[in-house]
């Protein structure tokens, strides 16, 4: 038998949730933990978070193709689970998965970079969820910048 000691008191809800606030996609770059949490809280009470390191790059450019298809397949969980009707899409200057790619570019080339790959993720869920509104974001070290392409 397992020996479970409390780490912590964490009292949460066992309510179930829409998420009204959708399914979000951003890089798990400790960096911008608090970025990525004031954007959670500027789409809605509830979200579905695929976080991994790289973000979007899973659905933008994967290294693998089952990389791609393992973040839809959390999107159709979230879909599902939470009656999610929105994609939230968050890319940040200077992603470490992105290091190669945006190596030598200067500040503006590398945004417009990234509004690239913005651009391939919102193109690749639509694709794919043709019936959901997906909302893109844009963080740097010291803003969140709502996109619009
Ligand atoms: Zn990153």
């Amino acid at each position: 038998m397992a020996k479970l000691t409390v780490l912590t008191e964490c009292p949460s809800s066992t309510e179930h949730y829409v998420a009204d606030g959708g399914w979000i996609v951003y890089c798990g770059d400790d960096r911008l933990f608090e970025s990525h949490l004031k954007a959670r809280e500027k789409m809605g009470k509830h979200l579905d978070p695929f976080v991994t390191l790289g973000g979007i790059q899973q659905l933008a450019s994967p290294e693998f193709q089952s990389d791609r298809e393992f973040a839809v397949r959390q999107l159709v969980k979230s879909r599902k689970f939470h009656g999610t009707q929105k994609v939230v899409l968050v890319a940040h200057f200077n992603c470490g998965a992105y290091k190669d790619a945006v190596a030598g570019m200067s500040r503006e080339e590398e945004v417009d970079f990234y509004m690239g790959e913005l651009a391939k993720a919102k193109d690749f869920v639509l694709y794919r969820q043709p019936d959901l509104k997906v909302i893109m974001l844009f963080v740097d070290f010291d803003n969140i910048y709502t996109v619009e392409l």
